[in-house]
């Protein structure tokens, strides 16, 4: 393949952007602001799931709250019946000594219960401490997921910028190259390496390995419009002064 001098210089350029590109799509693909963002989410969804639970057992000892409530309303219901029936002094003697040792039973067991209940409305309590403090973290986190973000965001922004710029003048280079030089340059950079690269030192400037003597001497003596390619890598070389030196 021949190309013009000046057009096979143009890829030395476009070499260097293509490089540039992909660091750039490397560094927004891990960024280490990324990797912050998402610690900090996993947290916050953590400490979240944390609250749902303990959310789920206060519900628990609302309705343990209001059970012994509904028990200690119907024992004085009972205790209630049993005064006034006493109180109306038609009762016979067997009557009175039920009557007293019912409300006794009674008296003891709505005692028992309210111990119980002031049990469960500590623990309650105690519950609804966590509650707020695991709110507070929740809140906490939920803004440092924010501040994460926006950080994230503000590098995707530059590294956007950079990226725009260097694909512009790619823009600008590749209109100005010839079509087959181009899909030469793209069909080797289509395998994952660069498309070209600088014949420095006898190396390759794409894959860096040394070119043996034998192939240096045929291309040395190639005209300078012939499109050099490494024996190794199959990249497009590119001569520069004291290439062949
Ligand atoms: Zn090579």
């Amino acid at each position: 393949m021949k190309a013009d001098v000046w057009q096979q210089h143009s890829l030395v350029e476009l070499t260097a952007l293509d490089a540039e590109i992909g660091r750039l799509d490397h560094r927004a693909k891990n960024l280490a602001e990324q990797q912050a963002l998402d610690a900090v989410a996993a947290e916050h969804q953590e400490a979240s799931d944390k609250l749902a639970v303990v959310a789920i057992s206060l519900e628990d000892l609302d309705g343990e709250v209001a059970k012994y409530e509904s028990e200690i309303a119907s024992v004085r219901q009972r205790e209630d019946r049993d005064r006034s029936m006493l109180q109306s002094g038609n009762v016979n003697s067997k009557q009175l000594t039920d009557l007293q040792h019912e409300l006794e039973t009674l008296e003891r067991r709505q005692a028992s219960l309210e111990d119980d209940q002031l049990e469960v409305m500590e623990r309650r309590e105690q519950l609804q401490e966590e509650q707020a403090a695991q709110q507070r973290t929740v809140d906490e986190l939920r803004e440092a997921v924010a501040a994460a973000r926006a950080a994230r965001d503000e590098v995707l922004v530059t590294i956007d910028a950079a990226r725009q710029k260097a694909l512009g003048r790619r823009a600008e280079i590749t209109e100005g190259i010839d079509a087959a030089l181009l899909a030469a340059y793209d069909r080797q950079r289509a395998n994952g390496g660069p498309g070209a690269g600088l014949l420095q030192a006898r190396r390759c400037g794409a894959c860096r390995i040394e070119i043996d003597r034998a192939d240096m001497a045929r291309m040395s003596g190639l005209p300078e419009d012939e499109v050099l390619r490494c024996p190794e890598c199959n990249a497009i070389l590119l001569r520069q002064p004291g290439s062949f030196a």
